[in-house]
């Protein structure tokens, strides 16, 4: 067990996010412990992607407040709030989540190599060598050391992921983000995703996972949570929601997906 086990690194608190009248995320609450992998499920515009951007600070709150570490690093924008939220803007720039989204945006004149540097890059000015030198380990981490050179077009969809994995894990997050990664690929290409991720999980990777791949949920997260019209219905230990999950709605939504 490292030190860090048991601590709660992403503290979600009464978040909510409308657009408009449509409360797309409505009130959930959320803890995060470090080194723990956390599904989120769903059927489609439950929320699960606002709440992804919430917590990567894509969105702005509309309620609630998050926490990393204990620091506030976002709250609801009110009046009356100004000195606080100064000093959460001011945090959350010297912090960041590593997110993979279901289509890839690799750079497409740039190498994978290139990609998977270019954050360190052009936000931190890393130095190109440095830069270099690293990439080339994320890419040996994803399975992709001789892929270096070749340039995304050149790629399957699967390896493509995975060098946008590679990317996210060059700018070193704290959490990883994933927003049904495999969900743009074709079915044979979906397994060499989820393996990576199962490594990234096993090496004690902080992950909070958007996915419909049910026996990965199983098998790797600690936690799933499932969301329906912005809210949380219903959270626990994989087996016991998936396979006997307590509310009418989950029980519809797992048997649709299962
Ligand atoms: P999911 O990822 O679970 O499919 P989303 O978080 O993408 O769901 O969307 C939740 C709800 O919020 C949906 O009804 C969607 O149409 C709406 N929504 C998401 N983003 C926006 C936006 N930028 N403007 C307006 N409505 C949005
Ligand atoms: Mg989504």
């Amino acid at each position: 067990m490292s030190a860090t086990e048991n601590e709660t690194l992403l503290r979600l608190v009464h978040v909510s996010k409308h657009f408009g009248d449509l409360k797309a995320v409505d009130d959930v609450s959320l803890d995060i412990e470090a080194g723990s992998v956390t599904c989120i499920v769903g059927p489609s515009g439950s929320g699960k992607s606002t709440l992804l951007r919430t917590v990567n600070m894509m969105e702005s709150l509309d309620g609630g407040a998050i926490f990393l570490r204990g620091q506030m690093i976002g709250h609801e924008l009110r009046r009356g709030h100004r000195v606080p939220v100064k000093a959460a803007v001011a945090r959350r720039q010297t912090l960041n989540f590593g997110m993979v989204f279901q289509h890839f945006n690799l750079f497409p004149n740039y190498t994978a190599l290139e990609n998977v540097a270019a954050g360190p890059m052009l936000v931190r000015r890393t130095n190109k060598k440095t830069a270099h030198g690293a990439a080339r380990r994320y890419l040996e981490q994803v399975g992709l050391g001789d892929r270096a050179d070749h340039y995304p077009s050149e790629l399957s969809g699967g390896q493509q992921q995975r060098v946008a994995i590679a990317r996210a894990l060059a700018m070193e997050p704290q959490i990883l983000l994933f927003d049904e990664p495999t969900s743009a690929l074709d079915p044979e290409l979906v397994n060499e995703v989820l393996a990576v991720m199962r490594g990234l999980a096993d090496a004690g990777s902080t992950m909070l996972v958007v996915t419909h791949e049910m026996r990965f949920a199983e098998e790797v997260a600690d936690e799933i949570v499932m969301m329906d019209a912005g809210r949380v219905v219903e959270r626990g230990a994989p087996a016991q929601i998936i396979h006997t999950p307590s509310t009418p709605r989950a029980r519809k939504f797992f048997a649709s997906v299962g």
